[in-house]
C-alpha cells in the first residue's frame, strides 16, 4: 500500500480547480495600479513598499515614487538621500529598504547592462530582494515565477485541501496546483482568494469562493488553520448547512429534497421550521452562486451539483 504521506492531497480534477479560481479572479478583483503593468521596475517598487505598509496606503506612495523616478535609470541616478527622505516622508517603514532599492537599481544597470533579470534566482541577487519578492517580480512582470507560498496561501491550502501544516507540504501542494506557465494570473488569484474570501474569518459564500465544492473546511465546518488556531467566530450556521449540502451532492449524483434534508439535519421535518421551505432557501443560495442545480420532476424536487 502506498504511504499516505506520499499521496497528493489535491483533488483529482485539478484542472477544474484551476479554471474555477482563474475565472473567479478574472471576473472581479481588487484593483491595484501595479496589477495593470508588467514593468518589472514598477512592480519591484510596489513589492518593496508593501512589505511593511498596508496596500491601500501604498497606492499613493507608489504613484508619487514613480512620478519622481519613473524609470530604473532615473532611480539609479538619484541621490540616495533623496530616496531615503521620500521613504520617511511617506512613512514606508525601515529606511534601509529605500537604500536597498536604490542599490538594486544601480545593480540592474551595472551588473545586468540595464536588462532587468527575469528569473527568481537572478532577481534574488539584487540588494534587499528576498525569495518572496524575487518570485513576485518574476511572476507579475515576466510570468516566470514559481507558486507563491505566503500565510494567505497556506491558510487556503490547509482549509481547502487539508494540506499538512509543514513548509515542505505547502511548497509541494502550491507547486503542484499552479497551472504551468501561468504564474502571473495564478499567484494573483490565489493571493486574492486568501485576502478577500479565505481570510482568518472566512467569507466563503459572501465572496462566492470558487472552491467550495472541493473545500474540506466548507464541508466540515472546521475553519481553523495554521494561523487561526481556534474556530473563527462568524455567522456560520447557514454556511455550515450549505457546506453539508455541497458535500452530500458531491457524493451522490442527485438527491431528492427530503432525503437531502434528513441527511443534513436531524431535526428536519418536511413541513416544520427546518423543513422544505428552509432547505429550499439554502439551495436557492447555492443555485444563485452557480454551484447547484434543481429540477422539479412531478412532485419530486431533485438537486445536483452543476
Ligand atoms: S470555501 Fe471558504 S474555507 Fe474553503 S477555500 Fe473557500 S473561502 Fe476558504
Amino acid at each position: 500500500m502506498a504511504d499516505e504521506s506520499e499521496q497528493s492531497p489535491l483533488p483529482s480534477d485539478q484542472s477544474a480547480v484551476q479554471r474555477a479560481l482563474i475565472k473567479w479572479y478574472e471576473a472581479d478583483h481588487r484593483e491595484y495600479p501595479w496589477r495593470e503593468t508588467d514593468d518589472p521596475y514598477a512592480i519591484l517598487v510596489s513589492e518593496v513598499m508593501s512589505q511593511q505598509t498596508q496596500l491601500d496606503r501604498v497606492v499613493s506612495a507608489w504613484k508619487d515614487f514613480l512620478d519622481e523616478w519613473p524609470t530604473i535609470e532615473a532611480l539609479a541616478a538619484a541621490d540616495r538621500s533623496a530616496v531615503v527622505a521620500f521613504w520617511s516622508d511617506h512613512s514606508l517603514g525601515y529606511n534601509n529598504r529605500a537604500k536597498y532599492l536604490h542599490e538594486a537599481a544601480q545593480q540592474v544597470l551595472e551588473e545586468f547592462d540595464g536588462e532587468f533579470p527575469r528569473s527568481p534566482e537572478e532577481l534574488q541577487s539584487l540588494m534587499g530582494v528576498g525569495p518572496y519578492t524575487a518570485n513576485a517580480v518574476a511572476s507579475f512582470a515576466f510570468n516566470n515565477g514559481n507558486a507563491v507560498v505566503d500565510t494567505n496561501v497556506k491558510r487556503v491550502l490547509y482549509r481547502a485541501f487539508g494540506v499538512e501544516d509543514s513548509d515542505a507540504a505547502f511548497e509541494q501542494a502550491a507547486a503542484d496546483l499552479m497551472p504551468t506557465g501561468k504564474s502571473r494570473v495564478w499567484n494573483n488569484a490565489i493571493m486574492e482568494l486568501g485576502g478577500v474570501a479565505c481570510g482568518k474569518t472566512p467569507r466563503c459564500d459572501e465572496a462566492g469562493c470558487p472552491w467550495r465544492e472541493w473545500c474540506h473546511a466548507y464541508q466540515t465546518g472546521d475553519f481553523t488553520a495554521p494561523d487561526v488556531p481556534t474556530q473563527p467566530s462568524f455567522e456560520g450556521s447557514r454556511r455550515q448547512f450549505r457546506g453539508r449540502v455541497v458535500r452530500l451532492l458531491g457524493e451522490h449524483d442527485t438527491m431528492e429534497l427530503d432525503t437531502l434534508g434528513h441527511r443534513i439535519r436531524v431535526d428536519y421535518t418536511p413541513d416544520g421550521e427546518h423543513g422544505r421551505e428552509w432547505l429550499r432557501g439554502i439551495l436557492s443560495d447555492l443555485v444563485d452562486d452557480g454551484l447547484v442545480q434543481i429540477e422539479e420532476q412531478g412532485d419530486r424536487t431533485i438537486a445536483r451539483l452543476r
